[in-house]
C-alpha cells in the first residue's frame, strides 16, 4: 500500500551532540500527536547509532551506502553496517552524490541491491538538471535513471522502494517546482513504473517530491493525487520548521 512520508535529509550538517538534541527535540514534538504521513530523518553515518535509541515513532535512515558488500574500501559504509545500527532507510541516489560524487546509475544499481539485501528500504532520487528541464528532456531523463537502476529488480523488490523526484534546479535553491509540474512528473514516474510492472505496483509506490519544500508549499504539493509526501533538506534542520511539513498532510 502507498504510504504518505515526509523524510528529512539533514545532509552534512550537525555535530552528533547537535543531531541528537534535533533528533530528540522531533520525537518530543510528535510524541501524542496523530499525523497523516510516516516521519523520518536521514542524519550522517555517524549519527545513525546514537541516534537509533532516540527514535520511536520517527523512521530512521543513512544519506548514502557503498556499492560494495565489505572489505578493503577505505572511508565507505556498507549497507550491513547501516542496518547493523537499527536504521532502516537509506538515501541513494541523490543528485549531490551523482554530481559530486560521479554515482552512475550502474553504481546506484549496486547500491540499491544491498540496500534490500539488507532489510534497508531505499529512498532512490531521481531528477533532472535545469538545462534538462529547459530542452524539454526531463522525461527522457528520469525514466532512463529509473530504468537503469531499478527496472531490473523483481516486481516483489520494487515494491520494497521509495521513489523521491527531485528537480535538481529545485534543490537547496530556494525555487520549488510547481504543484502543476510536480503532479505532472509524478504521474509520469507513476505510468513508467505501470508500463514494468503493473497497474498495483505503480498504485503501490510512494513517490515523494524533493526540493526548496517548506511549510509554505507543502501543503499544495501534496494535495496533489501522485505526490506522496517529501524528501526535505533544509528545512529538515529545525523543529520549527519541519514539523509543519509533516502536519500539512
Ligand atoms: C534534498 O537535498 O533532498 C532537498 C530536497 O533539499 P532542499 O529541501 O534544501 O531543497
Amino acid at each position: 500500500m502507498r504510504k504518505n512520508i515526509v523524510a528529512g535529509n539533514w545532509k552534512m550538517n550537525n555535530s552528533l551532540q547537535e543531531g541528537l538534541t534535533l533528533a530528540k527535540d522531533l520525537q518530543k514534538a510528535l510524541n501524542g500527536k496523530t499525523v497523516n504521513c510516516d516521519v523520518i530523518v536521514c542524519t550522517p553515518f555517524i549519527h545513525l547509532a546514537s541516534i537509533a535509541p532516540e527514535l520511536t515513532s520517527i523512521g530512521l535512515g543513512a544519506q548514502n551506502c557503498a556499492d560494495k558488500v565489505s572489505g578493503a574500501y577505505t572511508g565507505e559504509v556498507s549497507a550491513a553496517m547501516i542496518a547493523s545500527t537499527g536504521a532502516k532507510y537509506v538515501i541513494i541516489g541523490h543528485s549531490e552524490r551523482r554530481a559530486y560524487y560521479g554515482e552512475t546509475n550502474a553504481i546506484l544499481k549496486e547500491k540499491v541491491l544491498l540496500a534490500l539485501a539488507n532489510g534497508l528500504t531505499p529512498i532512490f532520487c531521481i531528477g533532472e538538471v535545469l538545462a534538462e528541464r529547459e530542452s524539454g528532456s526531463q522525461n527522457a531523463v528520469v525514466e532512463k535513471q529509473i530504468r537503469e537502476s531499478l527496472f531490473d529488480l523483481s516486481v516483489a523488490d520494487f515494491g520494497k522502494i521509495v521513489l523521491a523526484y527531485e528537480p535538481v534546479w529545485a534543490i537547496g535553491t530556494g525555487k520549488t517546482a510547481t504543484s502543476a509540474q510536480a503532479q505532472e512528473m509524478h504521474a509520469f514516474i507513476r505510468k513508467t513504473v505501470e508500463a514494468k510492472y503493473g497497474k498495483q505496483a505503480a498504485e503501490d509506490v510512494s513517490i515523494l517530491y524533493g526540493g526548496s519544500c517548506n511549510a509554505g508549499n507543502a501543503a499544495e504539493l501534496f494535495a496533489n493525487p501522485d505526490v506522496d509526501g517529501g524528501l526535505i533538506g533544509g528545512a529538515s534542520l529545525s523543529v520549527e520548521k519541519f514539523l509543519p511539513i509533516v502536519e500539512a498532510f
